[in-house]
């Protein structure tokens, strides 16, 4: 970072090894949502710098694509070290931008971690195959090469490790990248490059071009970028599927989530309770896999509100450096929006069974707070059950059957994750082969997949059929090509136009 006359730092790109000067004369503000004040201006790329980045990383591609598979474990093994010794520093860079607690930033980096540990692995998950004598004296082969330059483009939620779930992947198999993080908490992008620089990453490997949707649209249309791998919510997903496909580009877009907790009458209601309020209010709810609707087949519901109420009044809302459950929303505007969804539930007919608004909090008055909100019978045509809230707001819809409440899952516009809460073996097994969903969870509240499975949802949670990570992440940053060979001896001479058939 750089000081500017204003004395108001400037967070810059990140190219060639080397922190990257903007001189479009763009910058927008980040807050440390915690105290709601403006800390520093985050740059915002012009065409030229788009171009400058996308240079440096064609430049680097060649010889990165040619580096030993063993050099290039042992950056990656080299990375890994310093990330996990290190993890304190950029878990405080999170807190300070995001507003994440401490412990669920450091958790985010850990998951962040899993997915450069797969990478490691990579030797084997690129590994080609092998046929001999598919005719005679003829072989086959496949090898996975990298795509070239690919583009990353990152949400605020998980500043971290959602780039984490691709540049690992994408640099082992031997691509170079450009990293569009969030505008909204862009310095944990800079601090992995820089590790990563610091880890032995040849320069331009690893690029970080900040901006907004001049730097997006840039590298959806730079002939150079070769794929783009987009989380974040869903019509910005669509935007980005439709565009780079439209421009020739391998594209993944993950986008945004409405996930459902199904509670069977003989689940138990206190871990049920806890599970509730840990996927509902952790990172103030804006996580992709948070649960946001609670659906209590009767007669549990007003018993498990009970319990959930009686949970919410322990939790502690404040600034993610003490000691507290659940920081501020990112941003004013989002926490006004998050707000606003309350309003719309109370005046479709929920009821408001705690109302986050005006909470006390522990932490500087002009944060951007919004306390854990229980809403009850929220209607399922309000726009509070229909759309994405992304913030510490859970709802019970009530339903009274097992059917009907996979019903209203399956109707749901969005696919990302769900769960299941019950002790009926048979009715979780029925479930996970009904349920319309990407990312299930039996009796697991986030069932984020661990790094050798893969992330991704389904319908408006996703574009494309390329999920994050695991072995989708190999196949995504890989083309294949097959090889047909012979050595050529006698036997092979004669003219033949047909196929060979043996
Ligand atoms: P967002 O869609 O506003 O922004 C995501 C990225 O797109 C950012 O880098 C942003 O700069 C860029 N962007 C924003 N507007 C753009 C535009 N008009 N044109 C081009 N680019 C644009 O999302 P967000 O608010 O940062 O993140 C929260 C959303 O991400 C939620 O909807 C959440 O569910 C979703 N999300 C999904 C997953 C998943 O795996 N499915 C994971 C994390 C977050």
């Amino acid at each position: 970072m750089t000081d500017t006359t204003e004395n108001q730092p400037i967070v810059h790109h990140w190219v060639d090894g080397a922190e990257y000067l903007s001189t479009s004369g763009r910058t927008a503000p980040v807050y440390d949502p915690a105290l709601g004040v403006v800390t520093k201006q985050v740059a915002l790329a012009d065409q030229a710098e788009i171009d400058a980045v996308v240079a440096s990383a064609k430049a680097a591609f060649p010889g990165w694509r040619d580096t030993s598979i063993t050099r290039r474990q042992q950056v990656l093994f080299t990375f890994r070290e310093l990330l996990a010794s290190r993890k304190a520093e950029l878990a405080d860079i999170l807190t300070s931008e995001h507003g994440k607690v401490l412990s669920d930033a450091l958790g985010e980096i850990t998951r962040g971690l899993e997915v450069v540990e797969l990478a490691t692995g990579f030797p084997h998950l690129i590994k080609g195959e092998y046929s001999e004598n598919v005719s005679t004296g003829v072989d086959v082969y496949s090898l996975r090469q990298p795509l070239g330059v690919v583009g990353v483009i990152s949400p605020f939620n998980f500043p971290a490790m959602v780039p984490m779930w691709f540049f690992p992947i994408a640099i082992a198999a031997g691509n170079t990248v450009v990293l569009k993080p969030s505008e909204k908490d862009p310095s944990a992008a800079n601090w992995l490059a820089e590790l990563f620089t610091e880890a032995g990453l040849p320069d331009g490997v690893l690029n970080v071009l900040h901006g907004d949707k001049v730097a997006v649209d840039g590298l959806l249309e730079h002939p150079d970028v070769k794929s783009i791998s987009f989380v974040g919510s869903t019509p910005i997903a669509q935007y980005i599927y439709e565009t780079a496909a439209k421009n020739g580009k391998r594209v993944q877009a993950l986008g945004g989530a409405k996930n459902h907790m199904l509670v069977l009458p003989d689940a138990d209601l206190d871990l049920t309770a806890d599970a509730a309020i840990n996927a509902g209010f952790g990172s103030a709810g804006e996580r992709c896999m948070a649960i946001s609707v609670v659906v209590a087949v009767e007669p549990v519901a007003d018993e498990l509100i009970e319990k959930i109420t009686q949970r919410m009044a322990g939790l502690k809302t404040g600034d993610g450096r003490r000691n507290c459950d659940m920081g501020p929303l990112v941003t004013e505007a989002h926490r006004d929006k998050v707000a606003g969804y309350i309003d719309i539930a109370a005046t479709d007919g929920a009821t408001v069974v705690v109302d986050g608004r005006g909470i006390e909090v522990d932490g500087a008055a002009e944060g951007f707070w919004l306390g854990p909100t229980l809403l009850d019978n929220v209607p399922v045509t309000s726009r509070a059950y229909t759309e994405e809230i992304f913030g510490p707001v859970l709802s019970v819809v009530r339903v009274s059957s097992y059917e009907e409440g996979v019903a209203l899952i399956n109707n749901g516009a969005f696919g990302n994750g769900t769960a299941i809460f019950t002790n009926d073996g048979g009715a979780a097994r029925r479930f996970q082969n009904e349920i319309e969903v990407g990312m299930i969870g039996i009796n697991v509240p986030i069932p984020v997949p661990v790094a050798y499975y893969s992330f991704g949802g389904f319908k408006d949670s996703i574009f494309g059929s390329n999920k994050a990570y695991g072995v989708h992440g190999f196949d995504f940053f890989t083309r294949e090509k097959a090889v047909t060979s012979r050595w050529l001896d006698p036997s092979h001479g004669g003219i033949n136009l047909g196929f060979p058939q043996n």
